[in-house]
Order: structure tokens, then C-alpha cells, then sequence
């Protein structure tokens, strides 16, 4: 709309309702101007009141039409609302992108302002210290964490070092490594790591350290003590029967440490290896040499019997499942005593899983030791599997050795009734053999 044809449309009525009046002495032209303009002015009004109520709340309602001198004025402001409501939509995805990048984050993140009231966390930070975003929101961090050491170290003005920190949630230990970060005025981060795992694993290794020497320090410390002994004494001072006896308890000491250094280079090769074979295994030949084994580690002080489905198939490494097999065998002759019974059952279970089972008569193990058995070094006593020649890892070995054959070790004690140790494999899937 062009705003000078108004003027020259109400200067032509003015001319018009003068020359009327003038030529027949009418006042009809100028009552026809007033209602003309009073209806003109009127119709403004109303497109002026609707422009009005749209531009009240224009993003949520639509446009008026029909208003007029208005609708450039409309026109224009719709195209800036529109633009606004892109550009909104465009930071709300940003935004909305970098919350979930910050709630997917490994770490526990929280935000806080300077007072350390807290007005966000993540994820792992509700995890980690078991958070929750209707009730620890808009809360003090010093109400939720309350250790002095924490309180000491959130007070302080700067934080060049992180805290290392343990907690308990329920009746669990955590131990997190905590570090405050300050940004924008005066606002706060605490970036929380959860360390358990890797002080377990820290842990782990330190004592499998410690158990390596202690049981290596036994043999080497008789080992040196007889070498001593047999360098520093006369040779005429030892009988030929004496001299028989410390070679004897000699190689016994060195026979042992070989054993645990074998078993180790077991263990170790099973770790670094990243999956077992995937052969067929002829099992009822692999039994009978575990049996051979066995029979000449009991020189006929036990009877056995045996229970073996020579049909059922088995995919794995030959090697290992051999080592598996034949170490339940010896375990079971060598903890139990003369004339007991062992049986070896190789089949299917009721659920249809295919199971190698050992069954003795023997010692027997209360039932607080059974869930650490397969720990390496783990035994019930000490003297008695040194005495049988035990590692002490035998069991570590066949653990891993199940589990790299997606089987299960299972142990069923009873003290002083005997034992049954199961290596449970999960049915074939599809009718194959695996
Ligand atoms: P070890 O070399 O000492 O036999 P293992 O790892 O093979 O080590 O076994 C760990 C411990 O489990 C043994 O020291 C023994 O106490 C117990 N154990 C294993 N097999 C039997 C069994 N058949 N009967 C009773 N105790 C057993």
C-alpha cells in the first residue's frame, strides 16, 4: 500500500462534497464524507486491534490477514519471528548435542555454582556417588560429600592436584580420583574418575608378586641351605646314604620350582593367546591318557570307574582342554585317600549341556573355601598340596581354560565326603559341535 493515495482519495471526496454543496446547495456530500470517514476510520481501528492481539504472542499465533497499511508491518515481523525461531531451533540442537555429550562422558562431571550448590551432573556422577536429580539438585556438595579430607580440599582457592579419595556406597568400596575445576565467573566442575578397577587390578598383581616369591623363596631357601651345608662340610663328614638323601630332598625343591615356573608359563600363555582353537577334540583318546596319568599317580591305591560317551562332540584346543581334564583327574587322586573311588563321567547332563565331571571319595572342602579355589595360590592346606607336589594354580589354570571354551567350572563339596568338579560346556549351537 502506497501511503500517499490516501490523502489524494480524501482530498478528492473533500472536492467532491464542496462542489455538491456549491453547485446545489447540498449538504449530502459532506454527511456521505463523514460517515465515509467514520466507517474508513473505524475499519483501521479493528485491522490495527487485530495486528495488536497477533503481536501480543506472535510466535504462537498466525498472522492476521486483511489488516491493511498493517500488513507490511506484519509481513516483516513474521519474517523476523521465523528467522528467530530457526536460529532457536538451531542453538537448542547445540545445545542439546553437547548435554548428551556431557552425560555420555566416562567420567562423573558435576556443576555447581561458587557456593558448591549443585545445578547439574551427569550420568557417572549419579553413579559414582549415587546422585539423584529429583532430590540432589539445587543441594550443597560438602552435605552430600562429607570426608574432612574432601571438605579440606573442595576450601581451597586453587586446584593444582587432584584428590585421590575412598568412598562407600552400601557395601561397596570405590576409590575415585577427584579434581575441582573453576569457569565462567565464579562456577565450579568436580571431575570424578572411578579408580576401583584399576586399584584392583593394581592390587591383584602386587600380591600375585608377593604369592610368586613367597613360594619360589620356600624351595630356593632349602636349595641354598643343603648347598651351604655339603660346600662348607668336609666331604668324609657325610655318608653315602647322607649324601643320597640331600641330593634327593634337593631335586624335589628344584623339581618344585619347575613345576611353578611351568605352570606360570601355562598361566601367562593362556592370558596373552586371544582365544582357544577350534578343533575337533577325541575326547575318549584325550581321556585315555588323563587316565594313564592318573592311574600311575595312584599306583592302584584308588579304584576307578569310568562313565565316557564316546559319540559326543567338542570343538576346542587339544592342548588345553587335555591339561583341564587330567588336572581335575590328579586332583582328585591326589586328595583323596588309599582305597577311595573316583569316577569320570563324560556326557550330557539332564539340561542337555555336555559335561566332564570328576567324582572322588576323598578330603572333601568346607564350603568357605570353595568360591576361591580357582584364585591362583588359593589353598585349603598349604602343607598337604605341597606334599602332593600341588602349584597351588592347577585350578587358576582350568578356570581359564573353561572359560576360553565358554565353559563353566563347577565345585561341589562336601568336608570329609568328597568332591565333584565339573567342567560344564553350553550346548552346541545348531547341531554343531562346539
Ligand atoms: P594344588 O596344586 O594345590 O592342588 P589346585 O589349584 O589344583 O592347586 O587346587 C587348589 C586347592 O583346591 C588345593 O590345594 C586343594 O586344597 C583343593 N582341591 C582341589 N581339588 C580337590 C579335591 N579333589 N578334593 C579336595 N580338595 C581339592
Amino acid at each position: 500500500m502506497q501511503w500517499h493515495r490516501t490523502p489524494l482519495v480524501y482530498s478528492a471526496c473533500v472536492i467532491g462534497a464542496a462542489t455538491v454543496q456549491l453547485v446545489w446547495h447540498n449538504p449530502i456530500g459532506w454527511i456521505a464524507l463523514a460517515i465515509g470517514a467514520g466507517v474508513y476510520l473505524t475499519h483501521r481501528r479493528y485491522q490495527a486491534a487485530k495486528v495488536a492481539d497477533w503481536a501480543r504472542s506472535p510466535s504462537h499465533n498466525n498472522p492476521p490477514t486483511n489488516v491493511g497499511p498493517w500488513s507490511d508491518v506484519v509481513k516483516q515481523l513474521n519474517r523476523y519471528i521465523q528467522l528467530q525461531r530457526e536460529l532457536l531451533s538451531e542453538s537448542q540442537e547445540t545445545t542439546g548435542a553437547i548435554m548428551a555429550a556431557a552425560q555420555a562422558l566416562p567420567v562423573g562431571v558435576i556443576a555447581m555454582d561458587g557456593n558448591l550448590e549443585i545445578s547439574w551432573f551427569n550420568r557417572a556422577a549419579e553413579q559414582q556417588l549415587d546422585l539423584e536429580e529429583s532430590t540432589d539438585i539445587g543441594k550443597n556438595l560438602l552435605h552430600l560429600i562429607r570426608h574432612p579430607e574432601f571438605v579440606k580440599y573442595a576450601r581451597q582457592r586453587s586446584w593444582p592436584e587432584p584428590l585421590i579419595q575412598k568412598t562407600t556406597q552400601g557395601t561397596q568400596e570405590k576409590l575415585l580420583m577427584l579434581q575441582f575445576v573453576s569457569y565462567a565467573r565464579s562456577q565450579r566442575l568436580l571431575i570424578m574418575r572411578d579408580l576401583t578397577q584399576i586399584d584392583r587390578l593394581e592390587t591383584t598383581r602386587r600380591d600375585f608378586v608377593a604369592n610368586v616369591s613367597h613360594e619360589l623363596r620356600t624351595p630356593l631357601t632349602v636349595l641354598s641351605g643343603f648347598l651351604e651345608t655339603m660346600r662348607e662340610s668336609p666331604p668324609e663328614s657325610f655318608s653315602d646314604e647322607q649324601r643320597t638323601q640331600f641330593l634327593d630332598l634337593m631335586q624335589e625343591q628344584a623339581y618344585r620350582m619347575q613345576s611353578i615356573v611351568a605352570d606360570l608359563l601355562t598361566l601367562s600363555e593362556l592370558e596373552n593367546s586371544p582365544s582357544a582353537d577350534q578343533v575337533p577334540i577325541d575326547v575318549p583318546s584325550l581321556l585315555e591318557s588323563a587316565r594313564q596319568q592318573a592311574q600311575a599317580l595312584s599306583g592302584g591305591r584308588h579304584t576307578f570307574e569310568w562313565a565316557i560317551d564316546p559319540d559326543l562332540p567338542l570343538l576346542g584346543s587339544n592342548s588345553e582342554l587335555a591339561s583341564a581334564f587330567s588336572n581335575l583327574l590328579t586332583n582328585a587322586v591326589r586328595y583323596t585317600p588309599d582305597s577311595g573311588a573316583i569316577r569320570v563321567f563324560w556326557g550330557r547332563d539332564p539340561e542337555g549341556k555336555r559335561r566332564y565331571s570328576v567324582t572322588d571319595t576323598g578330603i572333601g572342602i568346607a564350603a568357605e573355601h570353595i568360591p576361591r579355589l580357582s584364585e591362583r595360590f588359593y589353598r585349603v592346606d598349604r602343607g598337604r598340596s605341597r606334599a602332593a607336589g600341588g602349584t597351588g594354580l592347577g585350578l587358576a589354570i582350568t578356570k581359564h581354560i573353561a572359560i576360553r571354551h565358554g565353559a563353566q567350572l563347577v565345585i561341589e563339596s562336601r568336608l570329609g565326603q568328597g568332591s565333584t568338579f565339573s567342567l560344564v560346556f553350553e550346548p552346541e549351537a545348531n547341531g554343531t559341535a562346539t
